[in-house]
């Protein structure tokens, strides 16, 4: 796969061109930001974590039943996935309080919700990505009402598959991020990542905390906390 033009730089990754119209290649950094880029850093070897998880992942939900835009692993940081057009949303589903939320209403980290929270921001850096309804979705034709009730759908089935699967491995999924993309042929897919950058995981025994958080927060073991969700994922 010869690797073409570089189109588009994020705070976590690269993507290119390649010699296929329909796939890019999506090359993962090592660099690190939170709080809408004000905080910088790098986290050591995060860039081949982040996209070894999320491949394992997305091969697993592709299993059970979710489209992806995965198509191939090419290198510990490189992988080859189908190119779309980003939805331009960012879609939170929450089991458990913590992080905005719990400031927002005032719930102590840790509270279980009593039912699966989903919540809705705009990708836009400069408007700091704000929370959006499905009516502001529907007026400002970000998502068809049917496109919306699919990535709810989608965003529920991630959820239950997995939370079970993590469970199977001692980490409770507090909550995570997601983002759809769309093919030229309308196809609603899975896309961006699902790692320890875009997911909260608690050790279920400690709730020790093995996510991005150790690095918002200045808690020390960051590269560890990453090491270790690698190492439950994948076996090393
Ligand atoms: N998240 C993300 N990217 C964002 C915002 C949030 O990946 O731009 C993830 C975050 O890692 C967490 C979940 O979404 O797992 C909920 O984040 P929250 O709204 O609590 O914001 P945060 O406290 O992370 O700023």
């Amino acid at each position: 796969m010869e690797t073409r033009d570089l189109l588009y730089e994020g705070k976590a990754k690269k993507v290119f061109a390649t010699d296929d119209p329909q796939l890019v290649l999506v090359s993962y950094k090592d660099d690190a930001t939170a709080f809408n880029g004000e905080k910088k850093g790098t986290i050591l070897g995060k860039g081949a974590i982040n996209n070894r998880v999320t491949n394992h992942l997305m091969r697993l939900l592709e299993k059970q039943g979710v489209p992806t835009h995965y198509v191939r692993e090419l290198s510990p940081t490189d992988t080859l996935v189908r190119r779309v057009t980003i939805v331009p949303l960012e879609v939170i589903v929450r089991n458990v309080a913590a992080g905005s939320l719990s400031k927002r209403l005032g719930l102590a980290e840790g509270t279980p919700m009593k039912k699966t929270v989903l919540e809705f921001c705009y990708k836009d850096d400069a408007l700091g990505d704000p929370m959006v309804n499905e009516y502001h979705i529907a007026a400002m034709e970000w998502a068809t009402p049917a496109e919306l009730e699919t990535i709810c759908r989608y965003s529920l089935t991630v959820n239950r598959v997995l939370g079970e699967y993590l469970q199977d491995l001692n980490i409770q999924l507090i909550d995570f991020k997601l983002e759809f993309g769309k093919t030229d042929a309308g196809e609603l897919v899975l896309a961006d990542e699902i790692s320890p950058d875009t997911c909260r995981f608690w050790d279920t025994v400690t709730h020790e905390k093995l996510d991005k958080d150790r690095f918002r927060r200045d808690m020390g073991g960051v590269e560890d906390a990453y090491q270790e969700i690698m190492k439950r994922l994948l076996g090393e």
